[in-house]
């Protein structure tokens, strides 16, 4: 039932003497899809992703589903909850690191075999973005590009021999790409309903981007691999000021987290650089305190938990565990909700009673 409709109702039932229906509340379920950190793989777990679903009590907050990277493995995740890649309203990439959008081409084939008679499916990121080292990040060809294998190979003509309804130009013909222009500032990039997604660019490679999803039930902030922008100490925090603004009067933030036992020092040998362009579990629950969230949902956790090493670097101190994770971010002062999350991790806005 529409809100107008809901009103209509509350308002005849008030007039004619009947039982009040309560209104179905709004609530969103913020959902982790993936918590591998990085492109290794270790004991199964799936590749960066965020699955984002609103609506209200009466659909298990199930109206609208949007997932935020799309990592290894996040069609065999979003199945777990129940959802299928054609109930995914749009798809939003941070940026165009292969763990972040491995199964992006895996999403798109199976709703061109199975659910092309749907819409088209927004697939939201930035737009082409020149890097200091001469080369171009671009989102737009990812997309345009995604199932070109299954192109060369014969597959899409093959299939499309079984039900020519199918697009031609195979998964890529379903997705609607829209691009956005990087910005410091926080701009609307998608919008459905009540629900609004706001979009900033951040650091760690061009064209990475940060997002905020606004809906009556609450606000959630997906950082995806934000640092600061300055790219290495001296600096106030490794994390960046561009989330920090985004995420204020937002109850939950999603972000992935670096542990302070990877940094120079640490012994794991692992390299500086890509440190300092995560944020590290002290500093994002520093800010967390700062922009006011009730909960910091961490994710694509380097190294994971009970993992001796991070690909090939070993950590000689052996394995962190949860308890890891939480003292470092503890360690900030940072008094809220805290998830260290592992797949299928969930929040729901507001909690359950
Ligand atoms: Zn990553």
């Amino acid at each position: 039932m529409n809100r107008v409709m809901a009103g209509f109702v509350f308002a005849l039932s008030a007039v004619l003497g009947l039982p009040v229906l309560a209104q179905a509340a709004p609530c969103m379920v913020v959902t982790l899809t993936g918590t591998q950190g990085g492109p290794s793989s270790f004991q199964g777990l799936a590749g960066s992703g965020t699955l984002v679903r609103y609506g209200d009590d009466s659909n298990d907050c199930r109206g609208v589903f949007l997932q935020f990277d799309a990592g290894r493995g996040t069609s065999m995740r979003l199945s777990q909850v129940g959802a299928t890649p054609g109930q995914v309203n749009a798809v939003f990439i941070t940026h165009v690191h292969s763990d972040h959008v491995d199964g992006l081409a895996d999403l798109l084939q199976m709703r061109w075999m199975q659910e092309y008679k749907l819409p088209k499916i927004d697939v939201v990121c930035a737009g082409d973005a020149a890097a200091a080292g001469g080369y171009l990040m671009s989102c737009a060809k990812l997309v345009a590009h995604t199932a070109d294998a299954y192109i060369q190979s014969g597959e899409i003509a093959q299939r499309r021999a079984e039900d020519k309804a199918r697009p031609a130009g195979g998964p890529a013909d379903l997705a609607n790409v829209v691009l956005f222009a990087s910005s410091d500032e926080p701009q609307l990039v998608w919008s459905s309903g009540d629900v609004r997604v706001m979009a900033v660019r951040s650091a760690h490679v061009a064209g990475h981007a940060s997002y905020r999803v606004d809906t009556p039930a609450g606000s959630v902030v997906i950082g995806g691999d934000a640092g600061n922008d300055t790219p290495a100490p001296p600096r106030a925090s490794s994390t960046s000021a561009q989330v920090e603004a985004l995420a204020r009067g937002a109850q939950v933030i999603v972000h992935s987290v670096i542990h302070p036992v990877m940094g120079p020092g640490g012994g794991t040998g692992f390299p500086a650089p890509i440190y300092h362009r995560q944020s590290t579990a002290t500093d994002l629950g520093a800010m967390a305190q700062r922009s006011g969230a009730q909960h910091l949902m961490l994710t694509h956790l380097i190294p994971p938990l009970g993992a001796e090493r991070q690909g090939p670097y070993r950590l000689p101190k052996g394995a962190i565990t949860v308890a890891d994770y939480e003292v470092a971010v503890r360690a900030s002062g940072f008094g809220g909700g805290l998830t260290v999350g592992g797949d299928l991790s969930s929040v729901r806005l507001p909690a359950k009673r």
